[in-house]
């Protein structure tokens, strides 16, 4: 009897691109062993060496996680799916401002909001609510590029942002909050200028730091809502976190190439992200947004999700996402919507929790999340200084005609982009890596390279613990060989 199971983007690679595989068996467990008999490479993704089900993918039967039916040995029926979720980066509600004094709106704030205030469910009290309430939006890129939009125009009274970075070229397919005039401008500067002029009645608070263990608290406190859209493991772990501690709600969303999700964690009573994903997966085996693309309409629907879900809490009308964790696909354009529930052992909002303090979230996630000043590198950085070599290095050593191999671990369509020429040049993709080390030569010089030196930086860790000792990785990748050897060739 065939089950549909769907396979999630960041996992596609292994099955020929497909989003979803027919597999045999009568339980969890023979459906998954069917799907790996035929894709060997998806195993090291959904177990670990003990051949445990790995604690960064959750399976889920039709809408139910399977750790509330019976594990792997829960039983198929006809038309049944399965859902593979890995981490990417409940109740009637009262509103989240239901406790504070509600500020009077004035003639101008009528006229602007009238279309909200004529809504029943919104009305005068739902829009003063909104004029008292007060969001902070962890960065300002593709996701609180569109929620900041809308919370501004719909009269959230305070909208915080905390980003660290410069509006670039590049974020303007999707972070529709930013004009072509304003690259190299501060992203905080420029969002003020927008928000601000979008709806004056509002206050803008710009905070311009990357969000840590030392400032979190300080930041959310005194904030309603905390929307999510942050890019990185560390960073999220670290939102969801502080807002369990703090008891604000934490507005998730979350994007990678077609596929998004969204959810409303750490409220009173409702699940949190590590209800979900209690530890992160491993540095390179998720590629982030910047390695793996992203669809530019996917953070606006997403980030409007937030928005929506953001307001509904604010006001305390609809039903929350709470307990219901998003899935959507932008290429097929379907939603798709998974029940969650709060787990008693989770390490931080369970009954006996483990995580009473913030934590080291870099070292946690097992990758630095990127760094707001370079001058202070981590000190992970410095240990990887021989670990590395330079685009000059590299020019000298081809120069020399010096015998090394070059191997370039981008996907396949960015070396038609531009690429790094070389007699001894190779070419596996990062996810194919575990699979394929084999095939590489331990005994001569191996320089891997890819886009910037992220993807490359995480291979020779893995290569060098596998005992490829002459592993070192091209620092800054074929974009700094461009900026600083061939400028003829075109950057991405
Ligand atoms: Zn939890």
């Amino acid at each position: 009897m065939p089950t549909l199971l769907y396979v999630p983007t960041p996992l596609r690679s292994h099955v020929g691109q497909r989003d979803a595989v027919e597999v045999t068996g009568t339980t969890v467990r023979e459906a998954i062993d069917d799907l790996l008999a035929r894709y060997e490479s998806l195993r090291t993704h959904l177990y670990d060496e003990n051949g445990r089900l790995r604690r960064f993918i959750n399976v889920y039967v039709n809408d139910e996680d399977i750790r509330y039916l019976q594990r792997e040995a829960t039983p198929l029926a006809e038309g049944d799916t399965i859902s593979l979720v890995p981490s990417v980066a409940g109740g009637s509600p009262e509103a989240v401002t239901a406790s504070v004094p509600l500020p009077e709106l004035t003639p101008a704030e009528f006229a602007r909001y009238n279309r909200h205030v004529i809504l029943p469910e919104v009305g005068v009290d739902g829009q003063r609510r909104l004029k008292a309430s007060r969001v902070l939006c962890v960065g300002a890129g593709g996701l609180g590029s569109p929620a900041s939009l809308y919370l501004a125009a719909a009269g959230v009274g305070h909208i915080g942002l905390v980003d660290f970075d410069v509006v670039d070229v590049s974020n303007l397919q999707r972070q529709v909050l930013f004009s072509t005039e304003q690259i190299g401008v501060s992203k905080l500067e420029a969002a003020r200028a927008r928000l601000g002029g979008l709806n004056p009645e509002i206050e803008i608070a710009t905070h311009a730091e990357r969000l840590t263990s030392d400032n979190a608290f300080r930041l959310f406190e005194g904030y309603d809502l905390i929307l999510d859209g942050t890019d990185n493991f560390a960073t999220r772990y670290l939102v969801n976190d502080a807002c369990v501690l703090l008891g604000i709600p934490n507005v998730y969303g979350s994007i990678f190439r077609f596929e998004g999700q969204a959810s409303v964690f750490a409220t009173r009573g409702g699940p949190c992200y590590r209800c979900l994903y209690p530890e992160p997966p491993p540095p390179g085996l998720i590629p982030s947004c910047a390695e793996g693309g992203v669809f530019g309409v996917l953070p606006g629907i997403v980030g409007t999700i937030q928005a929506t879900e953001a307001i509904k809490l604010l006001t305390g009308v609809g039903e929350p996402l709470i307990g219901r964790f998003l899935v959507y696909d932008a290429l097929r354009m379907r939603f798709r919507e998974l029940t969650l529930r709060r787990d008693p052992e989770c390490p931080v909002c369970g009954d006996r929790p483990t995580i009473t303090s913030l934590v080291d979230y870099e070292q946690f996630c097992g990758a630095p999340a990127p760094a707001a000043a370079p001058e202070t590198p981590p000190a992970a950085a410095r240990i990887v200084d021989d670990l590395e070599t330079t685009v000059e290095s590299l020019k000298a050593r081809l120069d020399r005609g010096d015998e090394f191999l070059l191997l370039d671990v981008r996907e396949p369509h960015e070396l038609q982009i531009c690429r790094i020429d070389a007699p001894g040049g190779l070419h596996v993709p990062m996810g194919e890596i575990p699979r394929r080390h084999g095939e590489l030569d331990r005994s001569k010089d191996l320089i891997v390279y890819c886009r910037s030196g992220q993807r490359s930086g995480r291979v020779v860790g893995f290569l060098r613990q596998q005992g490829f000792d002459r592993a070192v990785n091209l620092k800054g990748g074929v974009l700094e060989w461009i900026d600083r050897i061939d400028p003829s060739q075109p950057k991405y």
